[in-house]
């Protein structure tokens, strides 16, 4: 059978060294053999573990957060729910669940998932039974009405390209094969307009990443919450303007190359938030917030607490746990990054500063 390493190991062969967009596009997406058309990778027997599959505090306080900002924008009749790359559909659940408290909330909402692996989506059709979803393709296709948005560890799944700096420019780095083994290499110099901003603050051999796609995402998000009003919240790890290489592969929980088993492990790279906020115009973005800071003004603790009273043994120590994981500074609380997306003549959501 071809495996994914034949098949871009041919495509180098017929084409040259590959970007690495398109190398991490092939590895997830490749539509019979990717990572994610192929698998659920979440949970304590996938590949890796994300905040919605730590608590379902995580999900009921998104929920709220977004519900509350609805009511203060005027409670609008109808409106777009959609969330970015739900994975098993956990945090969206969490959340109907949790506003069902806010009357009015879940009758107005249109609920809308952008998910590229048909295996993802059917499992979140499974999940949200009874909540009647809707699947599209890109945010360019969510309707012209008020939009209240959802993306944790989304952007970090984009395909990402990198660039090295020498005294004359930038190489980007490509990926080559010998003796049936990927490698990375770099390519030529190229005028690169796009990263002359990045020429005053880098220096020789300072490595900086781009990742194309991400405005095309954001754009149309943007565009609908300045227009006809909404929010949205981007959870994700990363930092403020990229430096450095940031891709990571990881199989079974572990740390791995990302050029060893294409297909086989997950990819990703930090966001920076820095070209998250350059793309957030007509909209306003929030000052970028420690997930552990937002989820504790939010009051993670006092829901842990109520949560606690009915529980005792291993399933209290396993809440425990995870409410330290999704906030301590030394676990996910540090980490993780959360910025918000509101209207201009509106105030940012709770939990957020501008
Ligand atoms: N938000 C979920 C899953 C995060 S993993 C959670 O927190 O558990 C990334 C998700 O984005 C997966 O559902 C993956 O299939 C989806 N995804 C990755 N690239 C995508 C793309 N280009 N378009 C749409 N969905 C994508």
């Amino acid at each position: 059978m071809t495996t994914l390493l034949d098949t871009i190991i041919s495509r180098i062969r017929a084409n040259g060294p590959m970007r690495l967009d398109d190398y991490m596009t092939t590895c997830m997406l490749h539509p019979t053999l990717g990572y994610y058309t192929t698998r659920d990778p979440f949970g304590t027997h996938g590949d890796f573990v994300t905040a919605p599959e730590v608590s379902q505090m995580f999900g009921e306080l998104i929920g709220l957060c977004l519900a509350q900002t609805w009511l203060s924008q005027g409670a609008p009749a109808r409106f777009t729910l959609a969330e970015l790359g739900p994975g098993r559909g956990t945090l969206m659940a969490d959340l109907l669940r949790a506003v069902q408290k806010v009357p009015g909330f879940v009758e107005a909402a249109e609920i809308v998932l952008i998910e590229a692996s048909p295996t993802l989506r059917d499992i979140q059709s499974a999940t949200l039974n009874g909540h009647s979803p809707r699947w599209v393709e890109t945010p360019e296709d969510l309707d012209d009405q008020p939009l209240y948005l959802v993306a944790n560890e989304f952007f970090d799944a984009l395909p990402i390209r990198q660039f090295v700096r020498d005294k004359e420019g930038w190489r980007e780095r490509l990926i080559s094969h010998s003796n049936g083994a990927l490698s990375f290499g770099l390519g030529p110099r190229l005028p690169q307009s796009a990263l002359d901003d990045r020429l005053d603050d880098t220096a020789d051999g300072d490595l900086i990443e781009d990742c194309p796609p991400l405005t095309g995402y954001m754009r149309p998000i943007s565009h609908r919450i300045a227009t006809f009003g909404g929010a949205a919240l981007i959870i994700d790890y990363g930092d403020w303007r990229s430096l450095g290489d940031t891709l990571q592969a990881l199989q079974d929980h572990k740390p791995t190359t990302p050029l060893i088993a294409p297909g086989h492990c997950d990819l990703t790279a930090h966001v920076d938030f820095e070209k998250l906020a350059l793309a957030a115009a007509p909209a306003k973005h929030s000052r970028v917030t420690p997930q552990g800071v937002f989820l504790e003004r939010l009051g993670i603790t006092q829901r842990a607490q109520a949560l606690a009273k009915a529980m005792s043994g291993t399933a209290l120590e396993t809440h425990i746990a995870a409410h330290r994981r999704l906030t301590h500074p030394s676990e996910m609380g540090n980490l993780f990054k959360v910025m918000g997306l509101y209207p201009p003549t509106q105030p940012p959501l709770p939990g957020l500063e501008p």
